[in-house]
């Protein structure tokens, strides 16, 4: 997988029928540590459309004999798999920290997931795939089964490097599909470990293929070759939109998992301490670059300054670092690109009026003046019409909003384009209720912070957030199968 130990920089190849290969180009591109820009993670491989060709070759000629292996014989090598990463669990982690950024416990949180979801999608191989339906014919047989779409591309972001790759990978696997990963090139290192476990494991030539470079290159070369029958992407919206496009026009499934500007909402019978732990939890860790993150926080006014003095206190007192250290809360963001895109959002906050509690400046001290950090900001006096309360930022920013009634609250919390995930903190089950009624979002949460949802559970957006499909759990075989209905006389 890797060259070049003279150096001990890491050079990532692509993997290309059973085969870890140079780019047709001879290019490659450097992978930096956003907390310490001298240190080079590793380089990766500046593929070309040719790479891709070959790679898409290989995985329609291997997933015709891939879907013909039992379920449970796919499964044994996600098996197989999940144990080989269980073993690398802390160098993958290590490099995910070193590659984007988040702390070494979540890294190695998130790389401990992407194993259970190995093992939940290996057990997928031997549960039922469709129904009996009685027919009105009494000497007939009626049923459903299911088909996989041939070959998927899989597009994914640098924010959850293991497990966003593998929760769409092994499900599109498990399903006898073959699968072409084309991962973001800020955790291009961290993807080809992940890919060398499945490697490792023995899963056949040509049925899983990791090509690096260019999003405009080879994300969109997936959505366009004439031999995909899918793409999943996860994303920002510009992107997902355009590739949602282009398969749209070659008559393709695909499923995007796209941006959030996710509320919460603090009634004024919440419990103040939970709500402030879930806020600064769902909003910042991972130095708030979840799709799920936490930015809009709406409270009610009889507990506003209650809430908003808590928080501002507990908010200041977050140790910002390198992920590699252990007294480090929260990372750096992932790149110097959105690094500025969070202190201009802090400005125009500013600029349109709302008051900047903390925060919200980079962080130079010591260590931190070699990477991209910026301290957590909190923003009080936030209007629904200022563009930190409208528009995702992907970074640290909590954006306060005062309201005198819930319905006020529910109101405000569905006034976005996106609806991907929404909190609300209460104690009272008709409060709690309402929310889940009428709250527009695709993850609704109860007392808990609006980030994350359960690996077994379905996960999508609504509105802007998503192509409407669902992630994850049993929901991913809507759109990794197709459903034949059999007739047999
Ligand atoms: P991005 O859209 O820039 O990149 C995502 C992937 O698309 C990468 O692999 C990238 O190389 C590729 N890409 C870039 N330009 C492309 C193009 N023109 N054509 C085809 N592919 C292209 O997103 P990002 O910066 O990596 O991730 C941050 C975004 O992801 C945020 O908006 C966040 O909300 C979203 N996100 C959503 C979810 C979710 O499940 N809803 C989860 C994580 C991240």
């Amino acid at each position: 997988m890797t060259t070049n130990t003279e150096t001990a920089v890491q050079t990532v190849l692509n993997y290309i029928n059973g085969q870890w290969v140079e780019s047709d180009t001879g290019k490659t591109a450097e992978s930096r540590n956003p907390a310490d820009r001298d240190d080079i993670v590793g380089r990766f491989q500046l593929s070309s459309n040719k790479d891709l060709d070959r790679a898409v070759e290989a995985a329609a000629e291997a997933q015709k004999g891939w879907k013909k292996l039992a379920g449970s014989t796919r499964g044994d090598l996600l098996y197989k798999a999940a144990a080989i990463m269980e073993e690398r669990i802390d160098d993958i982690a290590r490099t995910m920290t070193r590659e984007m950024g988040k702390t070494f416990p979540e890294a190695k949180g998130e790389t401990a997931r992407g194993i259970a979801i190995l093992r939940y999608y290996a057990g997928e191989g031997m549960r039922p795939v469709g129904d009996v339906i009685p027919s009105s014919d009494a000497d007939a047989l009626m049923f459903t089964t299911r088909t996989p779409l041939g070959v998927v591309g899989v597009i994914t972001p640098w924010n959850f490097p293991v497990a966003i790759p593998i929760w769409k990978a092994a499900p599109a696997l498990i399903y006898g599909n073959a699968v072409i990963l084309k991962p973001a090139s800020e955790a291009a290192v961290t993807a080809a470990k992940v890919v060398d476990c499945l490697h490792e494991a023995g899963i056949p030539a040509g049925v899983i293929n990791l090509v690096t470079g260019s999003g405009s290159v080879i994300g969109q070369g997936l959505a366009e070759h004439p031999k995909v029958n899918g793409i999943t992407f996860t994303g920002s919206n510009a992107v997902g939109k355009q590739l949602g496009q282009a398969a749209l026009a070659r008559g393709i499934k695909y499923q995007l998992e796209m941006g959030g500007k996710n509320p919460v909402i603090v009634a004024e019978d919440a419990d103040l301490d939970l709500a402030v732990e879930a806020t600064i939890s769902g909003g910042l860790k991972s130095t708030g670059q979840k799709c799920t993150a936490t930015s809009r926080v709406i409270v009610h006014e009889a507990v506003y300054e209650a809430f908003r003095d808590k928080l501002v206190e507990k908010v200041k007192e977050i140790k910002v670092g390198d992920g590699l250290e252990s007294d480090s809360w929260m990372g750096p963001s992932v790149s110097e690109g959105q690094l500025n895109t969070v202190l201009s959002y802090v400005e125009k906050g500013k600029e349109e009026g709302a008051k900047l509690l903390c925060g919200g400046s980079r962080s130079v001290d010591g260590a931190n003046a070699k990477g991209y950090f910026v301290e957590p900001a909190v923003f009080d006096e936030v209007t629904p019409e200022m563009t930190i309360a409208r528009e995702e930022i992907f970074g640290p920013v909590l954006a306060l909003m005062k309201v005198s009634s819930f319905e006020e609250a529910l109101e405000l919390a569905n006034d976005s384009e996106y609806g991907l995930s929404a909190s609300v903190f209460t104690t009272n089950i008709s409060k709690a209720l309402a929310f889940i009624n009428d709250m527009d979002a695709g993850l609704v949460r109860i007392n808990a912070e609006s980030a994350g949802v359960e690996l077994q559970a379905p996960f999508g957006g609504m509105k802007q957030s998503s192509s409407h499909s669902r992630e994850q759990g049993r929901a991913a075989i809507e759109f990794f199968t197709s459903i034949k209905t059999v007739f047999v006389k």
